[in-house]
């Protein structure tokens, strides 16, 4: 029997694996210097998290969610998403002062699966709790930027909006409503559904979107306090020297959510799936979830369609030197791994007694950039350093093997 990982979840080995952990590294950086401290959710919940905290009448909700009766007859669902949960944990200690969390791994979608689009994918991601600063909105904004651009994401654009709040969104809706009345016949099945329940929702179609850029925007129908957040969130972006282009159609279509409305898009990406992260404010949350009404922003990216994006085939391994035993020389050489290891070198070497000639292959095939030979110079307490760049080797010291590997 022979069994293949489930439809619409992949497996990371190398050398694919190589970017994903520099991707979580380099996320785990970022996140603690923005001052996100790490926090750890459930891979479940009761389902009535996901339901209230993602929305009901959502395609999440309605469609994707994996759902079932654990063996205490309680229903529960894989995570389809950060918020709700980091939302939930945070209510559930008490909700006092401010929660700035990070948080990384799987969430779960019965989605039709394709490139970018899986049933297992992972993300990353923030949530500013307790604070309704504009500058929160904007550090949030820039912090996903940040990360994305020291991925190397290319053809990587911010696109903001605000979509308001429960005093000015009300109108806003009423004039979208007549607008979307007026262009019925473009809509598809969905929209039209959803231009009875909640017309902003329609923007949200990818179907419908490119049909409707004449519709008015929740932009130009801000509040006065509203529109104060929203200028002190894009002048805040300008100073912080974070580009964005304002996407007046760009919106959230839930209640809970208010303001500041974002996505990160790469270009290259096809255009269904060219978003690698999105987020925004979401002030209504906490009450929806039960709790007092606690102001949050934050963001999710999506590590899958990151790396698509990359388009890398083939990253490097990060590996300082490759161990080569030649000889009778494997118990120093194991030693002598253990030392440089500690030093905080990262090491590899050959257990197999193979051929030097295939342990320099090894060598090569994992990426090393040195090799140090362990034979005939051991005696000396010294070792043939090798540059596998350049082909360049010398006999060096022990000593000066930190100062060799540390070499331009
Ligand atoms: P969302 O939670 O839907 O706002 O998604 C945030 C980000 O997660 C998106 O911009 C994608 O990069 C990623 N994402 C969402 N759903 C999937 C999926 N099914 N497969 C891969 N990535 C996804």
């Amino acid at each position: 029997m022979s069994f293949r990982a489930p439809k619409g979840t992949d497996d990371v080995l190398p050398p694919a694996s190589h970017t994903w952990r520099r991707l979580l590294l380099a996320w785990e950086d970022w996140s603690a210097r923005y001052g996100y401290d790490l926090v750890l959710t459930p891979l479940f919940e009761a389902t009535e998290v996901f339901a209230r905290g993602v929305g009901e009448g959502t395609e999440v909700v309605e469609k994707q969610m994996y759902t079932f009766e654990d063996k205490g007859g309680r229903s529960v669902t894989l995570r389809p998403e950060g918020t709700a949960s980091v939302v939930r944990a945070f209510l559930e200690a008490g909700a006092g002062g401010i929660l700035k969390g990070a948080y990384s791994g799987p969430m779960f979608r019965y989605e039709r699966p394709q490139a970018g689009r899986r049933r297992q994918f992972y993300q990353v991601g923030v949530e500013y709790l307790g604070s309704r600063a504009a500058a929160a909105d904007a550090e949030v904004v820039e912090l996903g930027y940040r990360y994305l651009v020291a991925a190397g994401v290319p053809g990587l654009s911010v696109e903001l909006n605000s979509i308001g709040d429960r005093q000015c969104r009300p109108a806003y809706v009423r004039k979208l409503g007549t607008y979307l009345e007026s262009r019925r016949d473009v809509l598809c099945d969905d929209s039209l559904r959803r231009l009875e329940t909640n017309p902003m929702r329609v923007l949200d179609c990818k179907v419908c979107a490119p049909k409707l850029v004449e519709a008015p925007s929740p932009a130009d129908h801000l509040c006065a306090p509203c529109a104060a957040h929203h200028e002190e969130v894009l002048t805040t972006l300008t100073e912080l020297e974070v580009p964005y282009e304002e996407a007046p159609r760009l919106v959230r279509g839930l209640d809970y959510y208010e303001r500041t409305a974002f996505e990160y898009v790469a270009t290259d990406l096809g255009a269904a799936q060219d978003a690698v992260g999105g987020g925004g404010r979401y002030d209504g949350l906490a009450e929806l979830l039960g709790g007092k009404r606690v102001p949050g922003v934050g963001f999710a990216l999506g590590l899958d369609r990151i790396v698509l994006a990359l388009g890398v085939e083939k990253e490097p391994n990060p590996l300082d030197l490759y161990i080569v035993v030649a000889g009778d020389r494997r118990k120093e050489a194991v030693r002598l791994a253990s030392d440089l290891r500690r030093s905080g070198l990262r090491v590899d070497l050959d257990v197999e007694g193979r051929s030097v000639k295939a342990q320099f292959r090894a060598a090569d095939r994992r990426g090393a950039a040195g090799a140090l030979v362990v034979g005939d110079e051991w005696a000396d307490g010294r070792v043939v350093a090798k540059d596998l760049t350049s082909g360049d080797q010398e006999v060096i010291s022990l000593e000066e093997v930190q100062a060799w590997v540390r070499r331009p």
